[in-house]
């Protein structure tokens, strides 16, 4: 029997061995199907990619975060059968804001999805003929006040559907630039210690003018507590990457908030096809999915994790400083990914090897292993990863800095 599975694991790494081991060529010997069942088809493997240990953290270009089964499993089901979109929405949107304790919610295509359609929404609120006009404003409000600190790349989820960026740098420039266009307040969570504007103030400042309020908190989870406290603190709307601390889709996210906001968020979703957002399609696996991570999230012993992850970066930090020279810094960012993270540095006369060159030895190696940093330290989480891949982590660090010594 041993040497019979050594024989189909071995067919198992060959390309296309799926078509040797259909199930039908094998439901004749019903012996077999114990271990046939435990072959997956490894499809990164015959396209000729490599796949990584993630020690760098949640980077769309990584792809994100890795689900855990029960998640695969809700998009597994929701593969199989049919289902309205905007009934699934509607009942999803409804269960999501019952555990967020938030008026209303829905799953968007990813946070960047949730600020266009939540920006798209407060444009034309419920009316449709306005839906099918963006990215023309003509006739609406369309200017966005935000903090000059608070800028980034990612704000082009609301000029993409329209609206013009308005910067500020304190209260008082915030309140002299709104005009009789001023359709939004924009915060970037990630950014709180940079603006002068704090969230509360900033939330004062919507209600005074009645001027809705949006926070982006793509990348706010872990803690935990921050998928309630803003909505709670009375942003209007808020928005989380479904792929990255949640562990959902990595092309999901959450718009969670003020139902008159969300539901005009919604008029520019598919099923309707004239509208801005027809191309941030989530479908029901996706829906499912990120309801299935919400509640796994939710559920998880948030301490015990952050102990776990606290041990692994002291691992991969005690490795790497037992070579002389070598120092290392654990560091937990106070917004957006927010968990213990390593940064490590060396006096390169003493290791004579740079970071760009760890790093790229580091990703050449075997296993491949992705980390981040710039050109004086190499950057390392372990959130990311599979449990027990620090102690590869650590050991591969070890051998390279060693080898430069
Ligand atoms: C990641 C990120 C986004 C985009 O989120 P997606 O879920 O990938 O669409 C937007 N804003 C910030 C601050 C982010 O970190």
């Amino acid at each position: 029997m041993a040497s019979r599975r050594k024989v189909i694991h071995t067919l198992a790494s060959l390309p296309f061995v799926g078509a040797f081991l259909g199930s039908n060529t094998l439901s004749a010997n019903p012996g077999t199907a114990a271990v046939v069942s435990n072959v997956r088809r490894d499809f990164f493997k015959e396209l000729g990619l490599r796949t990584f240990i993630n020690a760098a953290g949640t980077y769309t270009s990584m792809t994100g975060s890795l689900m855990p089964k029960e998640v695969i499993e809700a998009i597994s089901y929701g593969a199989s059968e049919y289902v309205n979109l905007d009934e699934l929405q509607d009942k999803v949107g409804e269960r999501i804001a019952e555990l967020l304790n938030c008026e209303y919610a829905t799953v968007s295509s990813g946070a960047f999805g949730a600020m266009s359609i939540g920006m798209a929404g407060v444009m034309c609120g419920m009316d449709t003929k306005k839906v099918k006009q963006l990215p023309n404003t003509d006739g609406l409000k369309n200017e966005v006040i935000l903090q000059e600190s608070h800028t980034i790349g990612y704000a082009q989820a609301l000029t993409n559907v329209g609206a013009k960026l308005v910067k500020v740098k304190t209260a008082k420039q915030l309140e002299k630039a709104i005009t009789n266009k001023t359709v939004m307040l924009w915060f970037l969570n990630a950014n709180t210690e940079q603006g002068d504007i704090k969230w509360e103030e900033f939330v004062a400042l919507g209600k005074k003018h009645n001027i809705p309020t949006f926070n982006d908190c793509a990348a706010d989870v872990p803690p935990v507590e921050n998928l309630f406290r803003f909505t709670k603190m009375g942003f209007d709307m808020v928005a989380f990457s479904g792929g990255k601390g949640l562990r959902g889709p990595q092309s999901a996210g959450l718009l969670l908030g003020k139902r008159k906001y969300i539901e005009a968020a919604r008029l520019h979703t598919p099923p309707r096809g004239e509208t801005i957002g027809r191309g941030m399609k989530v479908n029901k696996e996706e829906v499912l999915g990120m309801l299935a991570a919400l509640e796994m999230y939710l559920k998880k012993d948030h301490k015990s994790e952050w102990k776990m992850w606290e041990s692994q970066i002291q691992l991969i930090s005690d490795s790497a400083t037992s070579i002389d020279g070598v120092k290392s810094e654990i560091h937990v960012p106070k917004h957006a990914n927010h968990v213990p993270s390593l940064r490590i540095k060396w006096n390169q006369k003493l290791v004579k090897i740079s970071p760009d060159e760890v790093r790229k030895k580091l990703r050449e190696g075997h296993p491949s292993i992705q980390t981040v940093g710039d050109s004086k330290t190499i950057g390392i989480t372990t959130w990311m990863m599979v449990p027990g891949q620090e102690r590869i982590v650590a050991k591969r660090l070890k051998e390279i800095l060693s080898n430069a010594t």
